[in-house]
């Protein structure tokens, strides 16, 4: 069975910060030749045109359309689940564009849902309003629960970390979007057009990217450019078909 889409992560994959992952920009060139493209982050401080714009910068041409972040997969989850939605969210600009971008309409009052990313300007208030919210019926998301972000400056605090104050202040456990959530998965499959089989999930995480791959039936490869290494992969119990030095 032949590959009809690849799927590619982003940070560790394609490039690792501000610097590109050796060769991944003619590496990207080749597999269009060879079927279509996606791009993947949990990081939700970036909206699809900021992603394709970074994409850009290191000569890699991208599309809107061929970017799935966990701010965008958010954005397409509520609106269509909640017939209408007002939400209180605790992130970045990127996150509010995705949101905006789907006519969502946020707020901090008579919210029915509360939506929580990495936001690098968190402050105690935004903690509390999110677990009143919630302990008052509002629906608790999470972008997504990544521990650390892999920065220049070493691991600072992800998302879940953030995820973690507002889960510990309401007792409440979140509805996970991002990797490793099917629902993530279920989007994959829906921009995809193609069979799970036909599909190539190329991650640097085991426990996000290859747990989200492997649920969702997808074929997946390990690179070892990012956050795994060589014995993550032998240690591991969720193996993934492919374990290659990079993309
Ligand atoms: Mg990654």
């Amino acid at each position: 069975m032949s590959i009809k889409c690849f799927v590619l992560d982003l940070d560790g994959v394609v490039y690792r910060g501000t610097k590109l992952v050796s060769n991944a920009d003619k590496r990207i060139e080749n597999l269009r030749s060879k079927g279509k493209v996606l791009f993947l982050t949990n990081n939700s401080t970036l909206a699809r045109g900021d992603c394709v714009k970074k994409l850009e910068g290191f000569g890699i041409p991208a599309e809107e359309e061929e970017i799935i972040t966990s701010g965008y997969a958010s954005a397409l989850y509520i609106k269509e689940n909640y017939s209408s939605p007002r939400v209180f969210m605790i992130g970045e600009e990127g996150l509010k564009n995705e949101l905006e971008a789907q006519s969502i309409k946020t707020g901090m009052r008579r919210c029915n849902v509360v939506l929580v990313g990495l936001d690098r300007n968190l402050n105690y208030t935004k903690i509390a309003t999110a677990a009143k919210l919630i302990r008052n019926g509002a629906d608790f998301l999470a972008t997504n629960l990544d521990n650390t972000l892999v920065t220049e400056d070493g691991m600072l605090p992800g998302a879940g970390a953030i995820v973690s104050a507002v889960r510990t202040a309401c007792e409440k456990e979140p509805i996970v979007i991002g990797k490793p959530s099917h629902i993530m998965g279920d989007i994959i499959l829906r921009k995809a057009k193609a069979a799970p089989q036909e599909i190539l999930l190329i991650g640097d995480r085991i426990e996000t990217d290859i747990a989200m791959g492997k649920k969702a039936g997808l074929k997946t490869a390990l690179v070892l450019t990012g956050y795994a290494k060589q014995e993550d992969a032998d240690k591991s119990e969720i193996k993934p078909d492919y374990v290659l030095e990079s993309l």
